[in-house]
């Protein structure tokens, strides 16, 4: 049985004030794998007194110094890859074909931001004045259980980059993997206080960071519900905030788009990490004409999707989270039932010999009109939805009608077509042909997906303040 009970506060690992405890339960078998302390308000009060303390050095750190600082930060967390992607897959039950995807990006967050810090300006003239640009001040990351490093390792890049210190709280159902960033970022051996860590629930340890007068900003991924929570309570502080949060993506299939490489891009895309990605293509929308040729692709390519055990190398998906994330994903198959959707694959109960473990089935719905809540709400795991569409306008049209704008796919043949129309979709990052990733450019979503943008020189001007010095 594993145990955490440490948090990370001013440089060393203390023992939570907090005492209640949390089960870590393995998804694939439903056995309890370990047993977390939780830290309470006073820890975070804690943590947030030691980066305000750190601030006050940190703050006035050369760009150099933080670069220094960031490429130790890199080598700590590239040394533990092997240990970071055996906890994902014991903790969280990600596959090892994502784990290692994931955690093999992990230094490229560092990298990048360093890319991104040598060319930035935090000093202009307009007119006789200057305007400079200085860090926010102590920054709250707070982390769901989908990406918990990457998450993490994006965002203290960020704020490290800037000059703000951090106290971060991470998904509680996290905690092996936080256990292995914890010591990974101690050995790094930043001044004390830079990095804090408070491991608690949401409503204890995430409410004091999004009250506390002494945190400047919160950087939140994780739920709109909760993205919502956070602006209310922060605005008494009048909080900066940077909010990644859910997503309903469309993935359009242009007239011209060649069905046999796009569809199976289509159904393994919106499967990526068990469907427990908020940029997962999960609205698959194609000319009404073709919708036969469609269904008969994708069935074939569900049929040959692997749901099993996350250690193994195939398996394309591994179970959900939690019972509760089950439960939730269960019950939005249901409800497709229930709406009239036509179920293609999958559908409710667990594969066979998987009854264990929150295995869900490779699950694709089609004949789905979208104002049907399968296509509306996030669903957070492998459930896809075929839309059949009319027109290109239709196409557009259906794509942005959704209270999410965080991502958008376009298949076709043609690149200036899909540019067209990416030009007028409502989304934060449209990609054509694929799933392609660049750090450097700014990520967030529109409407509901979101406020801010992370990554470059975006994410980074958002842990910056502008000041005007009128000489
Ligand atoms: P969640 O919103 O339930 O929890 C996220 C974090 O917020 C956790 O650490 C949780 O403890 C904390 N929290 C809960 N209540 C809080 C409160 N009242 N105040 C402050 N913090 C609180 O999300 P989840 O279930 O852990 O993760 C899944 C969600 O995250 C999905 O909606 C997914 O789309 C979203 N997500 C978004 C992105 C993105 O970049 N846009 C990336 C990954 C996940």
């Amino acid at each position: 049985m594993k145990k955490v009970n440490k948090i990370y506060i001013n440089g060393e690992f203390v023992t939570p004030h907090g005492t209640e405890t949390f089960d870590l339960i393995n998804p694939s078998t439903n056995i309890k794998i370990g047993e977390v302390t939780l830290g309470d308000e006073k820890d975070t009060q804690d943590a947030i007194a030691a980066a305000k303390e750190a601030f006050k050095a940190f703050s006035q750190s050369s760009v150099s110094e933080r670069i220094a600082y960031l490429e130790k930060l890199k080598d700590a967390v590239e040394k533990r890859e092997q240990d970071f992607i055996d906890v994902m897959i014991e903790e969280y039950g990600g596959t090892y074909q994502f784990s290692t995807l994931s955690n093999q990006n992990t230094g490229g967050w560092f990298d990048s931001i360093i890319e991104t810090l040598k060319h930035f300006e935090f000093e202009k003239n307009i007119n006789s004045s200057i305007v400079r640009l200085q860090p926010v001040g102590v920054v709250g990351i707070i982390t769901p259980w989908n990406a918990s490093n990457s998450s993490i390792c994006s965002k203290v890049a960020t704020a490290i980059a800037a000059g703000c210190t951090v106290v971060i709280k991470p998904s509680e159902m996290s905690s092996l993997q936080t256990q292995v960033l914890m010591e990974a970022f101690h050995d790094a051996g930043l001044p004390k206080g830079i990095i804090n860590f408070v491991i608690g629930l949401g409503n204890v340890v995430g409410t004091e960071l999004t009250n506390n007068r002494n945190v400047a900003k919160i950087s939140f991924t994780g739920s709109t519900a909760v993205g919502k929570m956070i602006i209310k309570n922060g605005s008494d502080t009048m909080k900066r905030v940077t909010l990644e949060l859910g997503g309903k993506s469309p993935n359009i299939i242009l007239e011209d788009a060649d069905l046999e490489k796009a569809i199976p891009m289509a159904v393994y895309g919106a499967y990526m990490n068990s469907g427990q990605a908020c940029i997962a293509p999960t609205r698959l929308l194609v000319p009404e004409h073709k919708i036969d040729q469609v269904n008969a692709i994708a069935k074939s390519v569900a049929e040959k999707v692997i749901v099993g055990f996350p250690e193994n190398q195939e398996t394309h998906i591994g179970p959900m989270v939690s019972i509760k994330q089950f439960e939730r994903v269960q019950n939005y198959i249901k409800l497709g039932l229930e709406e009239g959707a036509t179920l293609l694959a999958g559908g409710v109960g667990k594969p066979e010999g998987l009854e264990a473990g929150n295995f869900v089935k490779a699950t694709i719905f089609t004949n789905v009109r979208n104002d049907m809540r399968i296509a509306q709400e996030e669903i957070f795991g492998p459930v896809l939805s075929i839309i059949p569409y009319k027109t290109e306008e239709d196409a557009i049209e259906i794509a942005n009608d959704s209270p999410y704008g965080l991502a958008a796919y376009i298949s076709s043949e043609d690149k200036e077509h899909a540019l067209r129309v990416a030009s007028r979709i409502d989304a934060g990052r449209v990609c054509i042909n694929g799933f392609s990733h660049d750090p450097m450019l700014p990520f967030g979503g529109f409407k509901q997906s979101g406020i801010g943008r992370e990554f470059g020189v975006y994410g980074l001007g958002a842990y910056l303040e502008a000041k005007a010095i009128l000489k």
